[in-house]
């Protein structure tokens, strides 16, 4: 699919009248490219060259689509930037292609393994940690203490477990609770609690008088539970406002001595072997540039194809990124109803856009624009490719958990945001992450290792304690997507197995981020 011209520019598909400088540092006007065209202009890294004269109003073709139509006359071998394109118009929700790709045909990968912790409902964790859950924001400052307490003084003795994580987050009290749209956050928070990562062990701290109550954030029957008899009851909980606690020192008492009997459940399970159908993959991108629809996301589809056909489970979200490549994801659906859901999670979207006065052009930021990315229509060209070439077999909507039958290539419908896309991920079920950044960012997450892949070879040189995979070396020819993508699927088949990523070595995590559409009050 890619055609370097000696490595200097990069186009993606014959017919593009565009291609990508590829060089570090870009290239100064007056370089003649090896098919003989000479730059106008200074070309930045990452930025596009056109390849050929290109008329007013005539379409911008990258990846063979639209990436923009011309403002101005471009002349061969100038910079094209976002200052001299229109972009196109949204594509309208109606009389969408529906489920009109056949699937593909593949045989099954067979014998890929990985080393996990199997729960009860036949989930399987990648990591083995504590969760406590927490009703509101006002009793986050005691639970950051409680929690470092515990991995003090309790964690040495119970040296299976990897860690306490403390899910603090903004929600629960101050909110119209039963506005619509309210539902999103609380089951984000509910299904949190429940992510595979955390072994069936649901332990709750609430303040007392908040909004979002225990037995709403968790009533009875919603979580795992160790006896049957206590199905009908309502979570391990510790109350800050109830009468017993004399002083801060016995909220902290209560929350450590709490966690005892769920550490030590923990502490007894092993990791033992799983087939790599066991895998729920949240893939993800963050700080992108032009080379993120060149190298990182094509090796990510890649891989991507490669869990599907295990059996396993890839997650792709970002409504604004994908929203430019509606038809695809339409046209892609295994059945009509599955494209019905994403023309509903779509159409949902941009609703709620439309009510802040947006739309899906506010998501590129002035990085991206520095990186190449002249609109959101090329960076959802990009950012599409992440979810390979496979049947979208099912819709998540926002908050929601994946049931244990949700397999294959699945549209988790979120925001674009690193934070919350993530945090609405961990929610629908992810025991592993891949990122990919070109810009660099040091992201990552308590409850789940994230695989970060950098675009470029120069952002892997310079942040090469923090990015995980280089797919920089596509670009570099010294790896073809399909290497990068086989070695990408073994790196995560080994992350999976417990081996720690740079964020987890260096303790790197963001906040959880809730999506919460509804009002404050
Ligand atoms: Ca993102």
């Amino acid at each position: 699919m890619i055609t370097p011209l000696r490595s200097l520019a990069i186009r993606m598909h014959p017919n593009d009248n565009v291609a990508i400088i590829a060089n570090d540092g870009g290239l100064p006007a007056g370089t003649v490219l090896p098919e003989g065209l000479t730059l106008r202009d200074k070309v930045p890294q990452g930025h596009k060259v056109a390849l050929k004269d290109i008329a007013v109003g005539q379409a911008v073709l990258r990846y063979n689509v639209p990436v923009g139509f011309a403002r101005e006359a471009i002349a061969a071998g100038s910079w094209v930037h976002e200052r001299i394109l229109d972009i196109p118009p949204a594509r309208e929700l109606q009389d969408l292609p529906m489920a009109t790709v056949p699937a593909p045909q593949w045989a099954q990968l067979e014998g890929h393994t990985f080393e996990g912790y199997v729960n009860a409902n036949g989930s399987v964790g990648t990591r083995n940690l504590l969760a406590i859950s927490t009703t509101v924001q006002c009793v986050a400052g005691v639970v950051k203490i409680a929690v470092e307490r515990i991995e003090r003084e309790l964690l040495p003795m119970y040296p299976n477990v990897d860690g306490v994580v403390g899910l603090e987050h903004t929600y629960g009290c101050g909110v119209a609770i039963d506005a619509p749209g309210a539902e999103i956050p609380i089951r984000t928070l509910r299904n949190i609690s429940l992510n595979p990562n955390f072994g069936d062990e649901v332990m709750v701290v609430s303040l007392g008088c908040e909004k979002l109550q225990p037995s709403r954030l968790l009533p009875p029957g919603s979580f795992p539970v160790h006896d049957a008899r206590d199905k009908d009851k309502g979570p391990d909980l510790v109350c800050l406002q109830d009468d017993e606690h004399v002083g801060f020192m016995s909220m902290i008492d209560d929350i450590v001595q709490r966690a005892r009997p769920h550490l030590a459940r923990l502490n007894a399970r092993r990791r033992q072997t799983v087939p790599a159908s066991a895998l729920v993959v949240g893939v993800q991108c963050g700080g992108s540039d032009a080379f993120s629809g060149v190298t990182a996301n094509p090796a990510v589809g890649y891989m991507a194809d490669l869990i599907v056909r295990t059996g396993g489970t890839v997650m792709f979200s970002e409504n604004t990124e994908v929203r430019d490549a509606v038809e695809q994801l339409t046209s892609r659906a295994a059945t009509f109803k599955v494209a019905q859901d994403v023309v509903r999670e779509l159409g949902w979207y941009d609703q709620y856009l439309d009510r802040g006065r947006a739309d899906r052009t506010a998501n590129t930021t002035p990085g991206n624009k520095a990186g190449g990315l002249s609109n959101i229509a090329e960076k959802a060209m990009g950012s599409i490719i992440k979810s390979g070439s496979g049947a979208i077999a099912s819709v998540l909507a926002p908050g929601d958990k994946l049931k244990p039958d949700q397999k294959g290539l699945v549209f988790a419908a979120t925001p674009a945001s690193d934070f919350i896309c993530g945090t609405l991920q961990l929610a629908a079920g992810m025991n592993v992450h891949v990122f990919t950044t070109g810009r660099g960012t040091p992201y990552g997450l308590q409850a789940c290792p994230v695989v970060k892949v950098a675009t470029r070879s120069d952002l892997a040189r310079r942040w090469h304690d923090l990015m995980d995979f280089n797919a920089g070396q596509i670009a570099d020819g010294a790896m073809t997507i399909e290497e990068a993508g086989w070695a990408l699927f073994h790196m995560l088949l080994e992350t999976a197995s417990g081996k720690r990523t740079w964020a987890e070595h260096w303790k790197l995590h963001n906040a959880l981020v809730l999506f919460n559409p509804a009002p404050i009050t």
